[in-house]
C-alpha cells in the first residue's frame, strides 16, 4: 500500500484560487432529487411561516388602535373588545413556531442526509482514483473536501432555504402590506432602505474578504500544528520543539491580527447599522406623525407600519449575509463535486481473470518504457525488458533511485506503462482485473510496512476480508509471527496503534508478511523487505521470507547484495534498463557493473558479513 508514498507533503497552505472548480448543478440535481418531496413540504411549511409574519403586524395595529381609543375616552370593557384579537394574535404566534419547527425539523433531514451521501460518494471516489493523483494531491486537502467542505455546503443549503425563502416572503408580503397602509410613507422607505442597503452590502464584502484571510490564516496555523504533532517523533529526535512553537505561534499571532482587525470591523458595522435602523425607525414616526397629525394615517396603522418596515429591514439585512453564504456554499459544493465526476485511467475492477489451476505465474516485461504522470519529462524505465520464470527467484538490484520500486509498481499496476507491456502468463496486464491481480495474484511487501491502528487479526486479515481464524493462525505462523502475537498479553486482539507504532520494525514487517501471505499469492515482490531492519530481525524475517519464496514467483528488489545470492537469476538495473543478468557465480566472473558493486559494499561490509 505504501508503495508510491508522496514525500512529506509541506503544510497546507491556502488554496490557489485561480483553479476554482464550478459548481456542477447537474450532480447537485441527483443529490437532491431524493429528498424532492421532503423539501416541497418544508418550503411549503417555510412560506406559510413567512406569511404568517407578514399577518402579525397588521393585526398589531389593530390592537394598538384599540389600546389608544381606550387612552382617549375610557367607555366599554377592553378586554371584551381586545379578547378575539388577542386570541387570533396568539394562535398566530403558536402557529407560527409550529411551522418554524416544522420546516427546520425538514431542512436539517434533508440536509443531514445529503451530507452522508455526499461524503459516501466522494470518498468511494477518492478511493477508485489512480495512484498519479495521490502523487499529485496532499492528504490534507481531500480529507478538508469530506469534511469542512461538505459541512460548509451543507449548512449554506439549509441557510438558503429556511432564511433565503423566509426573508423573500417576508419582504415581498410586507411591501404589499406597507403599500396598503401608506404609499407615502413606503414610498419613502423604499428610497431610504436601498441606499442603506447598498452601503451595507459594501462594508458585508469588505468584511467577508477579511473573514476569508482570517480562515486561510487559521488554517495556516492548523497546518503547522498538524504537521508537528502528526510527524513528533522526527520533532523530538531534532530537539526541534522550540522551533515548532515558535512557528506556530508566529501563524497564531497572524491570525490573532487578522482576526482582531475582523473583529473591529463587525462592531463597526453592527454600530453603525444600529444607528441607520433607529434613525429609519425616528424618521417613520416623525413622517407618520405628520401623517397622522394630518388625519391622514390612524395611529394604528402606523404601528403596523413600523412593525412590518422593521420585518422588511431585518429580512434585507438577512438576504445580504445570506449572499455571502450563498457564494462560500457554492464554492464549497463546487470543491466537494469536483473529485466526484473525476474517473480514474486504472479501474479497480473490470476485465478477464485466469482461474487459479491454471495461473502459473510468469511475468514478463516487454520494451516498456515508463516516466511518472507528474514527472513527464523524466524517463525512469527506457526499454526495459525482464522475465520472471514461474516459481523462480529473481533478484533485482541496481543504484537507489535506479527505477526499482517502479518495476514493483507497475507490476501491481499502479501506472500503466508509457510504452511496451507488462504480461502475467502471456496477458497483457491491462486486459486482467486489476483487482483479481492485486488481491490474489500478487503479494507485496515493502520497506516500511503500513499497518492500520486496528487489531492485529484485522490487519492479517486485510489481506484476505472472508479468511478465517485458523488461516489467519497459519499465515502468522508461515511468517515467523505467531510467536510474538501470543507473547501479547491479549494475542490476536492486540490493537498496533496508529500505522502500527507500538511494534519493531521486526515485528510490524512480518505482519506484513502474513498479511501477503494469507491470499496465497502466485506472485511475491519484496522490495527491499528486510533493508530497514537489524541484523537480528533480518534474521527471522529473511527465514520467514525464504520458506514464503518456494514455489512461487518471486521479485526481490535488495541493495544488500548478501541477500540476493540465493535467486536463481540476478538482474542489474541502472539508466531505466537492463544491464546484466545471471546468477551470482556468473556476474562475479564477468567483472562488470555487479561485481564492482560487490566489491564497494564489501569495503563497508565488517568481514564475517561480507558476501565473498
Ligand atoms: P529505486 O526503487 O530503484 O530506488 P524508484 O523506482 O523509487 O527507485 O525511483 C526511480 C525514479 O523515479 C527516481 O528518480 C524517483 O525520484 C522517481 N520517482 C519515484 N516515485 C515517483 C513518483 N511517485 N512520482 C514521480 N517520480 C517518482
Ligand atoms: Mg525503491
Amino acid at each position: 500500500v505504501a508503495l508510491c508514498e508522496p514525500e512529506e507533503a509541506p503544510p497546507a497552505r491556502s488554496r490557489p484560487r485561480v483553479l476554482e472548480p464550478r459548481f456542477n448543478w447537474t450532480l447537485f440535481w441527483q443529490f437532491l432529487r431524493p429528498h424532492l418531496l421532503v423539501l416541497g413540504a418544508a418550503v411549503v411549511l417555510a412560506l406559510g411561516a413567512a406569511l404568517v409574519n407578514v399577518q402579525i403586524p397588521l393585526l398589531l395595529g389593530q390592537l394598538v388602535e384599540i389600546v389608544a381609543k381606550y387612552t382617549r375616552d375610557h367607555v366599554g370593557s377592553f378586554l371584551k373588545e381586545s379578547r378575539s384579537l388577542s386570541t387570533h394574535l396568539l394562535l398566530l404566534y403558536g402557529l407560527q413556531g409550529l411551522l418554524t419547527f416544522g420546516y427546520l425539523v425538514l431542512l436539517s433531514r434533508i440536509g443531514e442526509r445529503m451530507a452522508v451521501d455526499l461524503r459516501r460518494a466522494l470518498f468511494c471516489n477518492l478511493l477508485r482514483q489512480d495512484i498519479e493523483f495521490f502523487d499529485a494531491k496532499k492528504t490534507g486537502q481531500l480529507v478538508s473536501r469530506l469534511t469542512t467542505d461538505v459541512q460548509e455546503f451543507k449548512s449554506s443549503f439549509k441557510l438558503v432555504i429556511s432564511q433565503g425563502l423566509r426573508s423573500c416572503t417576508q419582504v415581498a408580503g410586507c411591501l404589499v402590506s406597507l403599500s396598503m397602509l401608506s404609499t407615502r410613507l413606503t414610498l419613502l422607505l423604499m428610497v431610504a432602505t436601498p441606499a442603506l442597503m447598498g452601503v451595507g452590502t459594501l462594508m458585508g464584502s469588505a468584511l467577508r474578504k477579511l473573514s476569508r484571510q482570517c480562515q486561510e490564516q487559521v488554517a495556516r496555523a492548523t497546518g503547522v500544528a498538524d504537521e508537528a504533532l502528526g510527524n513528533v517523533r522526527t520533532v523530538r529526535a531534532f530537539a526541534m520543539e522550540q522551533r515548532e512553537e515558535e512557528r506556530y505561534g508566529a501563524e497564531l499571532e497572524g491570525s490573532r491580527c487578522k482576526a482582531e482587525e475582523l473583529g473591529r470591523g463587525i462592531a463597526l458595522f453592527q454600530g453603525l447599522s444600529n444607528i441607520a435602523f433607529n434613525c429609519m425607525v425616528l424618521g417613520t414616526l416623525f413622517v407618520g406623525g405628520s401623517l397622522v397629525a394630518g388625519q391622514q394615517l390612524t395611529g394604528g396603522d402606523l404601528m403596523s407600519f413600523l412593525v412590518a418596515s422593521q420585518t422588511v429591514q431585518r429580512s434585507m439585512a438577512n438576504l445580504s449575509i445570506l449572499f455571502g453564504q450563498v457564494v462560500r456554499g457554492l464554492s464549497a459544493g463546487a470543491r466537494v463535486f469536483e473529485y466526484m465526476t473525476l474517473s480514474p485511467g486504472i479501474p479497480l475492477s473490470g476485465g478477464c481473470s485466469l482461474p487459479r489451476e491454471r495461473l502459473r505465474g510468469s511475468i514478463a516485461f516487454h520494451n516498456v518504457s515508463f516516466s511518472y504522470p507528474c514527472r513527464p519529462g523524466f524517463p525512469v524505465l527506457r526499454d526495459f525488458s525482464l522475465t520472471l520464470p514461474p516459481g523462480k527467484i529473481v533478484a533485482l538490484v541496481g543504484q537507489s533511485g535506479g527505477g526499482k520500486t517502479t518495476v514493483a509498481s507497475l507490476l501491481e499496476r499502479f501506472y500503466d506503462p508509457t510504452a511496451g507491456m507488462v504480461t502475467l502468463d502471456g496477458q497483457d496486464l491491462r486486459t486482467l482485473d486489476p483487482s483479481w491481480l492485486r488481491g490474489q495474484v500478487i503479494g507485496f511487501i515493502s520497506q516500511e510496512p503500513v499497518l492500520f491502528g486496528t487489531t492485529i487479526m484485522e490487519n492479517i486479515r486485510f489481506g484476505k476480508v472472508d479468511a478465517s481464524d485458523e488461516e489467519v493462525y497459519a499465515a502468522a505462523r508461515e511468517a515467523n509471527a505467531h510467536e510474538f502475537i501470543i507473547s501479547f498479553p491479549e494475542g490476536y486482539n492486540t490493537i498496533v496503534g496508529e500505522r502500527g507504532a507500538t511494534l519493531s520494525g521486526g515485528q510490524k514487517q512480518r505482519l506484513a508478511i502474513a498479511r501477503a501471505l494469507i491470499k496465497q499469492p502466485a506472485v511475491l515482490i519484496l522490495d527491499e523487505a528486510t533493508s530497514a531492519l537489524d541484523s537480528e530481525s533480518e534474521r527471522v524475517v529473511q527465514e520467514a521470507l525464504d520458506r514464503a519464496s518456494t514455489g512461487r514467483t518471486v521479485l526481490v528488489i535488495a541493495h544488500r547484495l548478501s541477500t540476493v545470492r540465493a535467486a536463481h537469476q540476478i538482474v542489474v538495473m541502472a539508466h531505466g534498463r537492463v544491464c546484466e543478468m545471471g546468477t551470482h557465480e556468473e556476474l562475479l566472473k564477468k567483472g562488470g557493473l555487479y561485481s564492482e558493486l560487490i566489491r564497494r559494499q564489501a569495503l563497508d561490509t565488517p568481514p564475517s558479513e561480507a558476501p565473498q
